[in-house]
């Protein structure tokens, strides 16, 4: 693909476009078609099934705004999974609060765990930590056989389509619910308001019959579609709008601070008729 530009259609008739340096490998794998290339701007990018999953120069973004958010909410994260996220990113940031005891990374495809150490090394860094554990399995599956286990849990999975198609839906949110302790937190990423309004009024409806507490934030990441990212929290006891001060530890961060936890959650008004 040297030389050329990588297209991503978004939606039917609108689409980011780059310019690419060379492909690094392409590999057609038992879940989908994963494609590592280099960027003109962006650096390594991780691709799936034709779809921007994460890129070099703004992963940092997503990676904290996914694990800051919940684990400053709660005042204890001890034992945290994270279901998708095989690029390692998540973990990473999992990784800076010295509260978690063990993280546990489901991933349904270790192409991607092994291609992500190979080309995204500052990304994946942490999938070697001695409290990591990396397990190649359906999350879905998995989260169905746990029970009052973890403090908080993240799903950084691809899009409702293919293998994550389960991982969007009320009978998951229900098995996270289960799966979490009397006090556990869990998040999501629930794509973009611009494109996939009818995802996240559905997500924030499934969510917020099961949990007390059900919110939503937005990022900014460029290379996602539209540049406007959404996250559903849902808690069953800590508030993400009522963290102490004093929980707030001082991480080493690109985008995330407290400021920025707190100003997340404040939405634009055709954002928030969608959490109605
Ligand atoms: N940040 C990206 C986004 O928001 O689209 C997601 C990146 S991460 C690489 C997505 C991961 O979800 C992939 O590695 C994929 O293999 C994994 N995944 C998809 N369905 C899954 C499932 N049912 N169980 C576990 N992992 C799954």
């Amino acid at each position: 693909m040297a030389g050329l530009w990588f297209t991503e259609k978004q939606t039917e008739n609108f689409g980011i476009t780059m310019k690419v340096k060379r492909t690094l490998h392409t590999e057609k794998t038992d879940f989908q078609y994963l494609e590592m290339v280099e960027t003109e701007e962006w650096g390594n990018m991780l691709l799936l099934d034709g779809m921007v999953m994460t890129t070099q120069r703004d992963e940092f973004v997503y990676h904290e705004m996914v694990a800051h958010v919940p684990l400053f909410t709660h005042p204890n994260p001890e034992n945290v999974l994270v279901v998708g996220g095989g690029d390692g990113g998540v973990i990473r940031e999992v990784l800076k609060h010295p509260n978690v005891k063990k993280a546990t990374l489901v991933d349904i495809d270790g192409k991607v765990i092994e291609y992500s150490k190979k080309y995204l090394p500052e990304i994946a860094s942490g999938l070697e930590d001695e409290r990591v554990e990396v397990k190649v399995d359906d999350g879905f599956m998995h989260i169905a056989q746990s029970e009052n286990e973890y403090d908080v849990i993240m799903v950084d999975s691809t899009e409702p389509v293919g293998p994550a198609v389960n991982l969007f839906t009320k009978g998951f949110y229900a098995g996270i619910s289960k799966a979490l302790k009397e006090d556990g937190i869990f998040v999501a990423q629930t794509d973009n308001p611009w494109f996939k309004a009818d995802l996240i009024r559905k997500v924030q409806k499934d969510v917020k019959e099961i949990f007390p507490i059900t919110r939503l934030y937005l990022a900014n990441i460029p290379t996602y579609p539209s540049g406007l990212w959404s996250f559903t929290i849902g808690s069953k006891k800590y508030d993400p709008l009522a963290v102490p001060d004093e929980q707030f530890l001082d991480i080493e961060t690109k985008y995330y601070t407290k400021e920025i936890h707190k100003a997340a959650f404040v939405l634009p008004k055709f954002v928030q008729d969608l959490t109605k």
